[in-house]
């Protein structure tokens, strides 16, 4: 019983050796309760108005007229709105990519609000929140599940409940990296559909305005595939959620 008693501030020194807090994106040593040095907290790009009110496209000046991209006009999505924190780039690449393989879980909470303000008016307005299934985020591979990590801070701080597997893959399809938009939308085509093992999924959705949420968002081709299941379940609107989007 006694011998091994460590005093709690010589335990405290000894995890603080084994696990001091570091930046999320370049690593450097930061205070205990900080998930990012300053200078990488600055080079993140915000995305804010003004931006395509459908897909949430940035604009570089105000438009004059409907503040719709060309994009949505001339090809509306199959979403209804879509919304994301920052851009996915030199500066968030890092910091996101450290936090899908779990050595950076102290994020959860930073994104997690980046998302609550981003999405405020799709949470607002969303009946529930369903996960983009895991491709890129397997679960399998991982010790944890770090999208599903973030999406449940996003529910708590925000109110929406969760639907888990509300999604599933029906097949395996190829990493999305490295192809076209055309190609993106053939691999994922088919590829989702309403989990019904335990049923009920229809009561679920019914007229209800879902909101998908995803980590990063290149092309739309995969929540585009998702909304589509989700619209013919009966689902009377979808939205989309991510931490980031591609320019
Ligand atoms: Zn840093
Ligand atoms: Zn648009």
């Amino acid at each position: 019983m006694t011998g091994f008693a460590i005093p709690r501030a010589i335990g405290r020194g000894l995890l603080d050796l084994l696990l001091p807090p570091r930046c999320g994106g370049c690593g450097v040593d930061v205070s205990a309760d900080a998930a990012l040095c300053l200078d990488c907290w600055r080079a993140v790009t915000f995305i804010a108005e003004p931006m395509c009110e459908v897909c949430g496209v940035p604009f570089e000046i105000q438009p004059l007229g409907a503040a719709v991209c060309g994009d949505c006009l001339a090809d509306p999505p199959a979403f209804d709105r879509a919304r994301s924190a920052v851009l996915y780039d030199d500066a968030t690449r890092p910091m996101i990519l450290s936090f899908k393989h779990g050595d950076r879980l102290t994020l959860a909470p930073l994104f997690a609000a980046w998302m609550r303000a981003a999405g405020a008016d799709l949470l607002d307005t969303a009946d529930l929140i369903a996960p983009v299934p895991l491709h890129r985020w397997r679960m399998i591979s991982r010790k944890y599940n770090q999208s599903a990590i973030l999406i449940r801070t996003l529910a708590g701080i925000s109110g929406v409940p969760v639907v888990d597997s509300l999604l599933v893959r029906t097949r395996h399809t190829p990493s999305q990296g490295r192809k076209t938009g055309a190609q993106r939308a053939a691999n994922v085509r088919g590829a989702f559909a309403l989990w019904n093992n335990c049923g009920g999924n229809a009561e679920v959705i019914e007229g209800r305005r879902v909101l998908l949420v995803d980590d990063v968002l290149t092309t739309g081709a995969t929540v585009s595939a998702c909304t589509r299941v989700l619209k013919r379940g009966g689902a009377r609107a979808v939205d989309v959620l991510t931490l980031a989007r591609v320019a």
